[in-house]
């Protein structure tokens, strides 16, 4: 994994919103889901894009 500096970490149920800069320098916004059997992790272009995706998340795993 490259180094990269989570930033504004925001936890919705199991899922975990992050902002991260990536290796070019540009902002990019993750939403991963934490329960082990889901791996659901998407990238978006805004934060609001993944902080909904955090809430509409129906975990197959939980
Ligand atoms: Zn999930």
């Amino acid at each position: 994994m490259p180094p990269i500096r989570p930033r504004n970490v925001l936890r919705i149920g199991p899922v975990q919103v992050a902002t991260y800069y990536d290796s070019r320098g540009r902002t990019k916004h993750t939403a991963a889901c934490t329960a082990p059997r889901c791996g659901f992790s998407t990238d978006y272009d805004s934060r609001a894009a993944a902080e909904l995706a955090a809430r509409t998340h129906r975990c197959p795993a939980r």
